[in-house]
């Protein structure tokens, strides 16, 4: 992929190496471009078409919305909002919900109650919060701060104070988290960007238990895992965790601008009426898909279909994994999928886009593969005999 074509528009900000594909028309687990050609898209515009694209039933919902009203501020009650933070308390281990746009917001809301739980707590000096290394929490001052990635920082400086990185499933690294200064950890189960990375449940069984033992917020970030990506509702249910406070945002609207931030009853008594905000946060029209959104994850037997489709999947891949030497493993969790490579799969990725597929990296050596909860097996065996006919190919 060449730079230049990311400046092809003049009027458009560089930051983004785009494709150069014009997409203007989806429905479920597929895409069309402004020439007619159709794409499985197996990115689900990162995790957030999680019910694929332009999915009926939120469809008609929003639709619905888009007729009585859209805004309206955080000064007036929103029935949509009480509605759909029901359902998410209703279905986790969480008692409040704070609304906003995106991921990046909610580990924002998230990183601030952490500072003012400590202080209400009568322990001023814990202003720090443990990331991790390969992390990835969001492009803000402070959640770039937070992400335990360089390349993230670079130019940046000085950074926001406040955030020490240590390494995923490292036993060792635990004892360095009570430190006296710590009032939160931070943690991905499944680190996304940073190359399909899950955490070991050991490992996050005991960084629970350090927390717990000493007044220390347990966080986890689904920005990208929750929402049914990973097989359950939230991926923390899957290690038998119960955390303090979860982010959500990407696949929480299907593709409307939404983001969350769940606490438990104690932590979220921190927040009082002046506290914190946000102008769109949780307005009608965002949260009218929220609610279609979850009510769709929820019905009857869909999330046990995700567990068996992707558990299949991930089957199937492994097995290709002789095919290649390249191929040095398959990794993740429900369809956060990650096929991590001895070399660099910017090229792979295009030679998808040639086969009418698209897909992700993540890290550099990691083809990350993110389809639809919703997609077929047809189009899951579509996708695995095209990464053989790929492998064969490269091979050669
Ligand atoms: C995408 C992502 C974010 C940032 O979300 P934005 O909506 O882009 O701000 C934060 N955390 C994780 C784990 C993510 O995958």
């Amino acid at each position: 992929m060449s730079n230049n074509l990311a400046v092809k528009n003049v009027a458009i900000m560089n930051t983004y190496n785009r494709f150069p594909v014009k997409l203007v028309k989806g429905k479920g687990s597929k895409v069309w471009d402004d020439k007619g050609n159709e794409y499985l898209d197996y990115t689900s515009g990162i995790a957030t078409c999680n019910l694929g694209h332009v999915p009926d039933r939120v469809q008609s919902k929003v639709k619905e919305q888009l007729d009585l009203l859209w805004h309206c501020s955080n000064l007036y009650e929103i029935p949509n909002q009480e509605e759909l933070a029901t359902l998410l308390t209703e279905n986790s281990v969480f008692d409040k919900v704070f609304f906003c746009n995106s991921g990046a917001e909610a580990n924002e809301a998230a990183i601030k109650i952490a500072k003012k739980y400590a202080k209400d707590q009568g322990n001023p000096e814990r202003t720090d919060i443990v990331t991790f290394k390969q992390s990835f929490h969001g492009r803000t001052g402070t959640t770039m701060a937070a992400t335990g990635q360089e390349k993230i920082h670079q130019g940046f400086t000085p950074l926001d104070r406040g955030f020490r990185y240590l390494t995923l499933n490292d036993f060792d690294a635990l004892s360095e988290i009570n430190d006296g200064k710590t009032t939160a950890v931070l943690v991905e189960v499944v680190q996304g960007e940073g190359g399909v990375n899950p955490a070991d449940k050991e490992w996050l069984t005991q960084l629970e238990k350090v927390c717990k033992d000493n007044d220390i917020l347990f966080m986890v970030d689904e920005v990208q895992t929750g929402m049914g990506r990973t097989g359950k509702l939230f991926a923390y249910e899957q290690f038998d965790l119960k955390p303090d406070v979860i982010t959500l945002a990407k696949g929480l609207g299907s593709g409307i601008p939404i983001g969350a931030m769940l606490a438990t009853e104690s932590v979220a008594a921190t927040f009082s009426p002046g506290t914190h905000g946000c102008t769109f946060g949780g307005n009608p029209l965002a949260t009218s898909a929220g609610i279609a959104t979850i009510e769709c994850l929820l019905s009857e037997g869909f999330l046990a279909e995700v567990k068996e489709k992707s558990d299949w999947f991930r089957t199937e891949l492994a097995k290709l994994q002789q095919a290649s030497t390249n191929v040095i493993g398959v990794k993740g969790l429900g369809f956060l999928v990650g096929i991590e490579f001895t070399e660099p799969v910017s090229p792979l990725i295009e030679q998808f886009r040639e086969k009418g597929i698209l897909v992700l990296v993540a890290g550099t050596n990691v083809l990350r593969i993110l389809p639809p909860l919703t997609t077929t097996k047809e189009e899951l065996k579509q996708f695995v005999n095209a990464f053989h006919e790929l492998l064969l190919e490269t091979e050669e």
